[in-house]
């Protein structure tokens, strides 16, 4: 299907499309066909690396995620002599992308578990404990221990928090009994949510997909949990005994304004899911099977069988909590870092990647694939004593799974125009493609980013 059925429906076919634009879904295209052929992606990569910058310098990052990973991988080549230390007391890594999968049925919780420490480049020091203050002025952070570590450079990435308690009644314990799904949390959870909507699929009755306000890693996910379920019970045949709602907080589905248009005529029109909006959810009572939304006209409490909770997010306590924190109305809490260079806006030897930046739109892995090279480059140069000239545009991009098979690539900018990198998809259009990519090309791109590759 056709994001617009006439030309006069918003933005025409004359995307942006940059083939050669440096975007995680490029290289995820790139690294499959450098496997292909047998070269490994390193192969490329030696070309592309410029000499080691010498130095004594002593490096904090906070955070082994996709993002910490990254940034460790990437300044271990970049710099010769440094002291890298990075922080972080998680040893498994979850491939995050790969939860939607696995809370749909595509794939198996055990898909998405991985350890940290087959990708810790060697020669970093991994302090196995959490950061619970930062102090900036010093130079120091502190873990719960209560050890001091000391830096000269330090490099923010650890994510987001889920706000679960911001919903009364809401407990992640919660997820996979009771009818609550909630795709967010981790690979269990994730498996558990498969099962409570594959009951749904059977039972049938009322399903509530909620998305709460503010900024949420990989926004489009509760699109396609929602999206997926409508796909399952038309599959399974039982289309006919759901009613399908949306709760959106906002007045608008998805921030890229084409997607919005595609998605607010898709939803009721084509797929007959009814959309409410300025509905965010308050509370939940897993007993009787009710979930409370807070609306401008007061609060409106439902009956479920199913029930998608997305959770508000916040920056980690420790970054909300202290000097590194966002002033800005638009950013409160999160790390206040410049949109463009990555760096603190008050504190210059402070970068930060990942979830946990306070800029307009990117908390998604592609987002990190873009920005990681910028923070990286940026210090490098800081410590070379040279100009910082890499800049982040906002890079993010999102395979909006439609139906299991099909999907939209959806890659946009901080101008909130579509910057699609493949020439020969439609931006506008359902293809096989985006599910390909999710299904079996990203998780390797994915890997080949956390060792610095791409
Ligand atoms: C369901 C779902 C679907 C997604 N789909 C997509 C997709 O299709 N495409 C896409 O590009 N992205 C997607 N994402 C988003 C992507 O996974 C995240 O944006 C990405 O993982 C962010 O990386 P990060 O390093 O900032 O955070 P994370 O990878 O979450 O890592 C944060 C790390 O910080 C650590 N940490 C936290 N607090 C502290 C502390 N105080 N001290 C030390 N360490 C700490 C944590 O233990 C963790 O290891 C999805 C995410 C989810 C949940």
């Amino acid at each position: 299907m056709k994001f617009f059925r006439n030309s006069s429906k918003g933005t025409s076919l004359s995307a942006d499309v940059s083939p050669g634009r440096r975007s995680f879904l490029s290289y995820s295209a790139t690294g499959a066909a450098l496997a292909a052929s047998g070269l490994g992606a390193s192969t490329l990569l030696s070309s592309n690396t410029a000499r080691a910058v010498s130095t004594r310098a002593n490096i904090v990052i906070v955070g082994a995620g996709a993002a910490g990973i990254s940034l460790a991988a990437r300044l271990s080549r970049g710099l010769d002599g440094a002291r890298i230390t990075i922080i972080d007391s998680r040893e498994v890594h979850y491939y995050q992308p790969g939860l939607t999968l696995v809370a749909t049925g595509a794939w198996e919780p055990a898909r998405v578990i991985d350890q940290n420490s087959r990708y810790m480049p060697s020669g970093v020091n991994w302090i196995k404990e959490t950061v619970v203050e930062f102090d900036p002025d010093n130079n120091r952070v502190y873990t719960e221990s209560g050890r001091g570590v000391d830096y000269d450079y330090l490099l923010v990435a650890n994510g987001l928090r889920l706000d679960f308690d911001a919903i009364d009644g809401m407990d992640p314990s919660l997820i996979g009994s009771n009818g609550i799904g909630c795709v967010y949390d981790n690979p269990d959870h994730a498996g558990r949510t498969w099962q409570a909507i594959q009951r749904f699929i059977d039972s049938g009755g009322t399903g509530l997909f909620t998305r709460p306000p503010g900024a949420i890693k990989c926004a489009g996910a509760p699109l396609k949990v929602t999206m997926l379920t409508e796909h399952g019970l038309r599959q399974a045949g039982s289309r006919g005994n759901a009613d399908i709602q949306y709760f959106e907080s906002s007045q608008a589905l998805f921030s890229q304004p084409d997607m919005n248009v595609f998605l607010k005529e898709h939803f009721p029109e084509d797929r007959d899911i009814a959309i409410n909006w300025e509905h965010r959810l308050v509370g939940i009572d897993p007993g009787r099977r009710e979930a409370t939304f807070a609306t401008s006209d007061g609060e409106r409490t439902l009956d479920y069988d199913f029930i998608h909770v997305v959770p508000p997010m916040t920056a980690p306590d420790s970054v909300r909590n202290s000097a590194l924190a966002s002033d800005e109305a638009a950013f409160a809490g999160w790390l206040a870092v410049d949109r463009h260079t990555m760096q603190h806006t008050r504190y210059p030897n402070v970068f930060g990647a990942g979830d946990v930046v306070g800029t307009p739109i990117g908390k998604t892995a592609a987002s990190v694939k873009a920005q990681v090279p910028v923070a990286t480059e940026n210090l490098i140069s800081l410590i070379a004593g040279r100009g910082m000239r890499a800049s982040y545009d906002g890079y993010t991009s999102c395979p909006l799974i439609t139906e299991r098979g099909r999907g939209i690539l959806v890659e946009f900018d901080y101008e909130l125009k579509m910057v699609p990198s493949f020439g020969f998809i439609n931006p506008y259009e359902e293809h096989w493609v985006p599910w390909v990519m999710k299904d079996r090309m990203l998780h390797a791109a994915y890997n080949a980013m956390l060792r610095g590759r791409i």
